[in-house]
């Protein structure tokens, strides 16, 4: 069992409570591998933002569960030695889908966790997050539960249609639970595909391809259901249209490709949306800089070569997503 403050990181708990306050957002990004985690805590050292790492089951597949805990132990000291005297570090389970797999995040270190229960009979949802919350509640680890369900696929997450979640549940939900904070579906979608060309309209101005809207009703009436209750967004990202640019100029094929425009996500990290998770944003930024390299520097060998324009890349992302997206930039001085 280690805890995770003799490691330096802290809960959700205070951070949600002042971005409720301040009318901003925590960035929650996933991470997987060394050159990301580099870029996300140098992004998040620059503009002192409190930042959630992000551990999903396709990180744990592809990186090691143990790997990158003791990665984010590192990702504290290293955020010291970028002059970051207070960093304020989460390291949270995205998606976790049993209690066993809580438990040892929750015995490792993790300071976070999410259990997502959103697929299972209403019941047995609530059964299950509030068996991870007794646990983890005893270690100070804060959890997230999540009702409703998003479309899109993500890592191993997915489902072919959203089903909002129902504000009339979300009372009985926390207080039978008693988790921390609330992922509730209101039309985001997991992945850089959320939404096919033909339930956009196009912008008459720029051409490009919008969305449907978020359902803002819905998230209206979660608020009104529960004051000052930290709710979070899944599925937001905004698939940055240059950089999916630069893919396809590269060799690449990813035909519409469609996000979540970031000034909807602006809205609602303003209101009781204190956690909104980025993480396709961040692929395509990786994958956009290699291409670049491989395509312009075809002798070019060297890992590092590429691989460090693609954290530069990264980095350049998560500060825009933190001072213009979040408003997180500051908060954790
Ligand atoms: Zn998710």
């Amino acid at each position: 069992m280690v805890s995770y403050k003799t490691i330096g990181l802290v809960n959700t708990k205070e951070m949600f409570a002042k971005a409720i306050d301040g009318g901003y957002a925590i960035p929650a990004f996933n991470f997987n591998n060394m050159e990301q985690l580099q870029a996300i805590i140098q992004a998040a050292a620059e503009t002192k933002s409190p930042v959630i790492l992000q551990v999903s089951k396709g990180a744990r597949n592809y990186a090691n569960q143990t790997l990158l805990r003791y990665m984010a132990e590192g990702a504290v000291e290293y955020a010291k030695e970028l002059g970051w005297e207070n960093p304020q570090i989460v390291l949270h389970l995205d998606h976790g889908d049993s209690f066993e797999l809580c438990k040892s995040c929750v015995d490792m270190g993790f300071s976070s966790v999410m259990i997502d229960g959103s697929h299972l009979p209403y019941d047995e949802n609530v059964a299950l997050t509030k068996q991870v919350v007794d646990y983890a509640h005893q270690y100070d680890v804060t959890v997230e539960g999540e009702l409703g369900v998003l479309a899109g696929v993500e890592d191993e997450v997915s489902s072919d249609h959203h089903t909002y979640t129902k504000p009339e549940e979300v009372v009985d939900f926390v207080t039978k639970t008693g988790c921390d904070s609330l992922a509730i579906s209101i039309g985001t979608s997991h992945g850089a595909y959320k939404f096919t060309p033909e339930q956009c309209t196009v912008d008459p101005e720029t051409g490009l391809l919008v969305p449907p809207m978020l359902a803002f009703d819905v998230l209206e009436g979660v608020e009104k259901e529960l004051p000052g209750f930290p709710i979070v967004l899944h599925g937001s990202s905004s698939v940055p249209q240059d950089e999916v640019a630069t893919i396809n100029k590269f060799g690449g094929a990813l035909k519409s490709a469609i996000g979540i425009p970031e000034p909807w996500l602006r809205k609602a990290a303003k209101s009781a949306v204190c956690k909104i998770n980025i993480d396709s944003d961040s692929r395509l930024a990786m994958t956009a800089a290699i291409r670049q390299v491989f395509a312009e520097k075809p002798a070019e060998f060297d890992p590092r070569k590429y691989l460090g324009p693609a954290r530069d890349n990264m980095k350049k992302l998560y500060v825009h997503k933190i001072i213009n997206v979040l408003g997180s930039d500051g908060k954790a001085l």
